[in-house]
């Protein structure tokens, strides 16, 4: 029996798993496969921060210097839900809904991804996604990727990964996922705007980037992808295990 179906008709106990690190390192390729494979949700918390940052674009809420219209953006954020559709596609992403609209592709764009973190860095921005999240998480088998689930969304979640990249490695990563969707960008402008991210999101006041005391850390620069899932798959089955002997 494949170990997707031991996990959907067995009654073992569900988690919370939690699964941070920095942009472009493979954490949501990671984080997808591990709730397909156990059968949990997934949920992408970097999509739902895009998601507003759209909504900001679309709403003239960027100022033409490039930063953030925080006093037209903050009376919004309660007209603005995030979801995801419940099913998959056909690429087996779960694409995200913008108060109902399929925003997946813009959300992807660079233009978002230069705007995204100013964004995140807002206060009632991160209180108003934090609290969408942990209603995802309220009845747990969920897996969430991100750059705060394990110390703020999730900080009891049963199982915490951190997962490290160098930059390089990482930009060209983005870079490659980039131009095989057919986009004409350069390597520097990516690599520009993926450690132009990590310094903001290192560096911003609430919740920034940082490894939880009791996350396992992953270097994920030079190992495969199998080797990654078979190392999450056993801290997976371990974590079950220790509480199932606990229960
Ligand atoms: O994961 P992804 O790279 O799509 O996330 C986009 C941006 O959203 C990040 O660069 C970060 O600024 C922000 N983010 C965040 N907290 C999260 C997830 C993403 O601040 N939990």
């Amino acid at each position: 029996m494949i170990m997707e179906e031991i996990y959907e008709i067995t009654d073992a106990p569900k988690i919370i798993v939690a699964i941070d690190g920095y942009s472009s390192s493979g954490k949501s390729t990671m984080a997808r496969e591990l709730a397909k494979r156990v059968g949990y949700i997934y949920i992408d918390s970097g999509a739902m921060y895009r998601a507003v940052t759209l909504y900001a674009m679309r709403n003239g809420m960027i100022n033409p210097d490039g930063s953030v219209n925080v006093e037209a953006l903050i009376p919004k954020l309660s007209d603005i839900y995030v979801d995801f559709e419940p099913v998959a596609h056909e690429d087996g992403v779960q694409h995200t809904l913008l108060n109902g609209e399929d925003v997946e592709k813009e959300i992807r764009s660079l233009e978002v991804s230069n705007h995204v973190s100013p964004i995140a860095v807002i206060p009632e921005v991160r209180e108003r996604m934090v609290a969408i999240q942990q209603e995802f998480g309220r009845e747990k088998g969920i897996v969430m990727d991100g750059r705060d689930i394990g110390t703020t969304v999730f900080p009891d979640a049963e199982l915490k990964v951190f997962v490290v990249a160098g930059l390089h490695e990482r930009a060209r990563r983005r870079w490659r996922e980039l131009t095989q969707k057919g986009l004409d960008i350069r390597f520097e402008e990516v690599y520009e705007n993926v450690a132009e991210r990590d310094r903001i999101d290192t560096t911003r006041e609430v919740s920034p980037l940082t490894k939880a005391e009791d996350a396992y850390e992953l270097d994920n620069g030079a190992i495969t992808h199998e080797e990654q899932m078979e190392w999450l798959m056993r801290l997976f089955q371990q974590t079950i295990e220790k509480l199932e002997n606990e229960g």
